[in-house]
């Protein structure tokens, strides 16, 4: 089946429906309008039963989708941590899809290996992590964590004298997974899937600053001295985006002889700026590092990255030879360091990103969206009505509304928070999500869109100030 002929009206067709998205970005309502139903009962239709011209199928599609798509690369979703594009990262990405590339190995995709070589270089650069630490570019912080976890996984035991990767777990010395009780639950995803199960994980109690602190990891390293150990630490955790202390940590796991990974989906990336890189000092040091392309650097979904100081274990880990593979001898074969076999030609977005802004670009864009998170939260915080719980120090900050009724409880002050939130986002002018934090109900406010610029925080706090 040849379509070749049907490129450029097709092509062009698409350009403008996609012109025509991004031109309504700045003013669409942030959150989708359009309920299950309305969804379904456009999108449901019988399969078709033979082919249909492309071009009438991408219009239906836009059609159809109409208003059930979420305007979060736009400036006013402050809801999770979910980010923009670049530009140039956006064009990089069609044509990834253009030129189809199966970046498993140099052999199959010569250029797509290469960018990622590029692409491992330039991040660790930009992060200031060791140079030469391993990596990997997979989906996002979930499959960062797999990988990473996997190389932990071989190392520990190789330690114990125990090859998992012939032997797997089943009578394997056992492991124990020491982490903060803040930790984000794909970490807990990463373990089941590496056959470990969530009894291996313990929690170890922070401060109130959310942070791990030598004295009980100590404790907890020393109730199973014999035990193989990997430390889970936070840069950027979920709700406050505090760090644990590297350089207080790091040496207690050392005496252990555990393995030290850090889960640093978006607070990794205040590494790159000058301004707030100190929070991430001593992060270095630890053995493995996870972290997204789609949230802070901007870059389209999907992209998350994985590095491993110990390249030894990370390519034992992942390592796939067959005797049909042309294993390149002098390249970087990306199915040696990743868990997937084809895959998609990622490379080319971040590539395209990192090189659009460059090491100067990236650190602005990183210090914008902590100065707006810092204006948002200190913005609304002058409202009647609003508490701040938590200050932005990065990106991330926590308001809560409390109910003015005398004598309001604490569920009282929960449920208005989440009926103030909910008006918030069905207005339309601003996205915002709920979490619970110490115990108590809060909105969440996240700034990590290249989008978002100082109109839109004005914007943002008079939409709070409207539901309130
Ligand atoms: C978003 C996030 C993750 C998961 O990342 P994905 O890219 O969604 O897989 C893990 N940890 C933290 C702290 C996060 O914010």
């Amino acid at each position: 089946m040849k379509s070749e002929s049907a490129y450029p009206q097709l092509l062009r067709q698409t350009l403008d429906h996609a012109l025509a998205y991004l031109e309504a970005l700045p003013e669409a309502p942030v959150a989708a309008t359009a309920s299950l139903e309305e969804l379904r009962a456009r999108l449901g239709k019988p399969l078709p039963a033979g082919p249909v011209d492309p071009l009438a199928v991408v219009d239906r599609l836009v059609r159809d989708v109409a208003g059930g798509l979420t305007h979060s690369s736009g400036g006013r979703f402050f809801s999770w941590v979910i980010g923009g594009k670049l530009p140039a990262s956006l064009a990089a990405d069609w044509l990834t899809s253009t030129w189809d590339q199966n970046a498993g190995m140099f052999a199959v995709a010569p250029a797509a290996a290469v960018v990622e070589e590029v692409c491992g270089r330039w991040l660790l650069d930009l992060l200031h992590l060791p140079s030469s630490a391993s990596f990997a570019l997979v989906t996002g912080c979930q499959m960062a964590h797999v990988t990473c976890l996997a190389a932990a996984r071989n190392a520990v035991l190789a330690a114990k004298g125990w090859d998992v990767e012939q032997r797997g777990l089943i009578g394997a010395p056992p492991i124990r997974v020491l982490s903060g009780d803040q930790r984000h639950g794909t970490i807990e995803r990463a373990v089941r899937l590496l056959g470990l199960g969530r009894d291996c994980v313990i929690d170890i109690a922070t401060d109130n600053n959310g942070q791990l602190r030598a004295g009980p990891l100590r404790a907890a390293l020393a109730s199973a001295p014999a035990a193989a150990h990997i430390v889970l630490l936070q840069a950027g955790d979920l709700n406050t985006g505090s760090f644990d202390p590297y350089d207080e940590i790091i040496p207690v796991a050392r005496e252990f002889d555990a393995w030290v990974h850090v889960d640093g989906a978006f607070g990794l990336w205040a590494a790159a700026s000058p301004e707030y890189r100190h929070f991430t000092k001593g992060v270095e040091n630890a053995d493995s590092w996870a972290t997204d392309g789609h949230k802070w650097l901007n870059v389209p979904y999907d992209s998350g990255f994985a590095f491993v100081a110990n390249r030894a274990a990370h390519y034992r880990s992942m390592a796939h030879h067959a005797a049909y593979l042309d294993h390149s001898a002098v390249a970087r074969d990306q199915v040696d360091w990743n868990p997937e076999y084809s895959r998609r030609g990622r490379g080319f977005a971040t590539y395209a990103a990192i090189a659009s802004l460059g090491r100067q670009g990236i650190a602005q864009m990183v210090a914008e969206c902590c100065q707006h998170a810092h204006a948002l939260v200190t913005g609304a915080g002058k409202l009647p009505g609003v508490e701040v719980l938590h200050v932005p120090h990065i990106n991330q900050g926590l308001l809560r509304f409390p109910d003015p009724s005398p004598g309001a409880s604490e569920e009282d002050h929960d449920r208005r928070t989440e009926a103030v939130t909910a008006r918030i986002v069905a207005s339309g002018e601003a996205h915002f999500a709920c979490t619970t934090w110490r115990g108590r109900r809060c909105m969440r406010v996240s700034v990590c869109s290249c989008a978002t610029d100082a109109a839109d925080i004005v914007r943002a706090i008079a939409a709070i100030s409207n539901a309130l």
